[in-house]
């Protein structure tokens, strides 16, 4: 029996391909029920030389993870080993910015950095309203994040979403059709990426587990991991204090009480910001929105379980 240390760099439910440190692809399975292997994750196969299967045996500490929520308010990881969450929208479909905000929420409470996207800027039309986009990007401007308007088809956004991906290992997310494997399709020469069409899994239902790792040309991946319908943070990875609004972070120090959940407790900065709009008010209500399913995801988990 054979050791060796690779990359997942896809996973489709239990069905992996791992990468060894010689660049060698191989299929490979989790050994055993327990491991929950995804995509970006770094791990220790062994090589079963008579059945010339690869099993993977351990999952290598991960330096980050995106993770969501299930409906019983178990964190269960997406993709692992992660710089950056671009998170995309689009001129159409209607962009849904709380959608947005939750990813967003997840990357800071896990210490990684983000990029905000919107797509098919060549889509503009008279009847697009403008303002309405270029106030939910300022929005996200004055809290701190990252921006980029773009379209897959121009060959200046490319070079332009490249450039902000350059050596750091990232994840697209979004509500599907904004164009997430288009705009990774663009970056990664070479590679067929199959564009407008779901994943399905081996008995042909659509799933949602699938997702790939792409190598950059000049350093760095990106993984694509088609859309999670409602996606909810893992509750337990949340800052607590600003369920990872940095904006919201920042103003809390000014509250009254420590654990000020600001929603109607008294002398609360971040209320205070609200009303004389220095904080964006519906960034304040998406905050809302998430501290109620937060509170509803971790009474789902119950209170023997909550750690
Ligand atoms: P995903 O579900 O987020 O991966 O989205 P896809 O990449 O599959 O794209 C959905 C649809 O939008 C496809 O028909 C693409 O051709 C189209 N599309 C993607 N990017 C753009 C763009 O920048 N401009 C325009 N006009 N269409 C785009
Ligand atoms: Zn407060």
């Amino acid at each position: 029996m054979q050791e060796f240390h690779a990359q997942v760099i896809a996973a489709y439910g239990r069905h992996l391909t791992v990468r060894d440190e010689h660049g060698k692809l191989r299929a490979a399975r989790p050994f055993g029920r327990r491991l929950n292997i995804v995509c970006g994750d770094r791990v220790r196969c062994q090589d079963d030389a008579h059945h010339s299967q690869v099993h993977v045996v351990e999952i290598l500490p991960r330096r980050s993870a995106l993770s969501r929520s299930t409906l019983r308010g178990a964190a269960e990881p997406i993709v692992a080993n992660l710089d950056l969450v671009v998170a995309v929208m689009a001129v159409t479909p209607q962009p849904d910015p709380f959608i947005i905000d939750r990813y967003l929420c997840a990357a800071s409470s896990a210490g990684m950095r983000a990029l905000v996207l919107v797509n098919k800027m060549d889509l503009l039309g008279p009847e697009t309203d403008r303002s309405a986009l270029e106030g939910v990007l300022e929005a996200y401007r004055s809290a701190g994040y990252d921006t980029l308007c773009c379209s897959s088809v121009s060959p200046e956004s490319q070079s332009a979403l490249i450039a902000k991906l350059q050596g750091m290992t990232s994840v697209f997310v979004g509500q599907s059709g904004v164009g997430k494997s288009s705009l990774i399709a663009a970056v990664v020469p070479d590679v067929e990426i199959v564009v407008g069409e779901l994943d399905r899994d081996y008995e042909g239902r659509h799933t949602t587990t699938a997702s790939r790792l792409y190598d950059l040309p000049g350093g760095g991946a990106v993984i694509d991991s088609p859309g999670v319908r409602d996606y909810a943070p893992a509750v337990t990875d949340l800052e607590p204090r600003s369920l990872g609004f940095p904006e919201i972070d920042r103003l809390a120090t000014g509250c009254r009480f420590l654990d000020c959940q600001h929603l109607r407790e008294p002398h609360c900065a971040v209320r205070a910001a609200v009303e004389n709009s220095e904080l964006d008010a519906r960034r304040y209500e998406s905050y809302r929105r998430l501290r109620r399913l937060h509170g509803e995801l971790l009474q789902a988990k119950g209170p023997a379980r909550r750690s």
